[in-house]
């Protein structure tokens, strides 16, 4: 097996190119072929790479690739769930996973719970008679909680549950959930994997078994991802451990420095050794921390003009591209929350998330300071 680095770079198939010819045909000869090849059966060769090499990247035994990170977490969901099913959600999810949950899950009948991960003895004593599924994702958005994955993975072991883990923010550099026990990991390509603002896809990585499982509810969702995207996946893929690495050094200097600034709260990282949960992350992010960290502003009031200060950093939703971009969850990721359920999560105001890039760090702190000065 070899590197993480030398994996994103090959492919594995024997193909006279280098890279995978972009296939986009819908009508394709059947006589005289085992398996019908079309985009929504998920068998295209652009695909089939791809998947291919996330698979070795997170180390799982088989994958799928889909049009976005909620047509990953959707399929995945609704392949096991049915009408008196219950689920266990850590309550630090993406705001799209949850809008789902409380949207869709009523509809049939599906009962559910948030609950702390950070408390997992809380979260064994939510598990009924008919749950089915325990799902979390870590670090979390925004405030970049960790959960520790292998003991969620016991807990679902010994219940007999499925354990699904959203990676997005870790990326399979950093974290590989399935050597820690966890059953099926999903992934937002949109953020890191594509890593570029400019594609949006998803993927899942799993076993044999429950992707076969997976993959026969797939067939009916329909969420599969073009030729053309698949292309740029490929290509995206080749630099994700130099970007994740980068990523990773940048957000390590930028959060320490950050962290001396009076000017500044709180800093938020995995990698700091204050962050509440950084020996389990030290144990389980065997690659690095991330390229996310969040901060609050000593002075609440400063925080629209720094924001609108900055130079080279760019207010902006998503994350995880070569440009670094900002934003103030309250009024963006999390602004459809009630004030008080916010406050609850530990979103205040002043709270801002930083998705690091591939730039120079001196610069983007220098931006930082600039902006927080003047
Ligand atoms: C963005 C995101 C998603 C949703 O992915 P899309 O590609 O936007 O559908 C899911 N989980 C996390 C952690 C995300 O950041």
């Amino acid at each position: 097996m070899y590197s993480k680095e030398t994996t994103c770079v090959h492919n594995q198939q024997q193909q006279q190119g280098v890279n995978t010819p972009i296939f986009t045909s819908t009508a394709n000869r059947y006589m005289g072929y085992d398996e019908i090849l079309y985009p929504r059966n998920f068998n295209t060769e652009n695909q089939n790479a791809i998947v291919d090499k996330l698979c070795r990247l997170e180390q799982g035994e088989a994958g799928m690739i889909f049009s976005s990170g909620m047509a990953a977490i959707a399929t995945v969901l609704f392949s096991f769930l049915k009408a008196g099913d219950h689920v266990l959600f850590s309550q630090e999810i993406y705001g799209g996973t949850v809008k789902l949950i409380e949207e869709e899950f009523p509809k049939y009948n599906i009962a559910f719970d948030f609950v702390s991960s950070a408390d997992i003895a809380s979260v064994e004593s939510l598990v009924r008679e008919n749950t089915r599924i325990i799902y979390t994702e870590t670090p979390s958005n925004p405030l970049l909680s960790v959960v520790d994955l292998e003991a969620v993975s016991a807990v679902a072991r010994k219940h007999s549950l499925i354990s699904v883990v959203d990676n997005t923010f870790a990326t399979p550099i950093n974290q590989n959930p399935i050597l820690l026990g966890i059953d099926i990991v999903v992934h937002s390509g949109t953020k890191y994997l594509g890593g570029h603002h400019d594609l949006c896809f998803g993927a899942i990585v799993t076993s044999h078994r429950l992707k076969e499982i997976i993959y026969q509810s797939a067939l009916n969702f329909g969420g599969s991802l073009n030729g053309l995207d698949c292309y740029l996946v490929e290509r995206s893929l080749k630099t994700l451990a130099l970007r994740v690495e980068k990523q990773n050094a940048s957000a390590m200097k930028i959060a320490a420095a950050l962290q001396e600034n009076p000017e500044i709260a709180t800093v938020y990282y995995p990698g700091l050794q204050q962050h509440p949960n950084h020996e389990v992350a030290a144990r389980q992010m065997k690659g690095g921390f991330g390229g996310m960290l969040s901060f609050e502003l000593e002075d609440v009031e400063k925080t629209e003009a720094f924001l609108n200060r900055l130079q080279l950093i760019i207010p902006a939703l998503s994350l995880g591209g070569v440009d670094t971009t900002i934003c103030q969850p309250s009024k963006s990721s999390h602004a459809n929350l009630p004030e008080e359920e916010r406050l609850a999560l530990g979103i205040r105001d002043s709270l801002l998330r930083l998705s690091v890039g591939i730039e120079d760090a001196a610069d983007l702190l220098k931006d930082i300071e600039t902006a927080m000065k003047s």
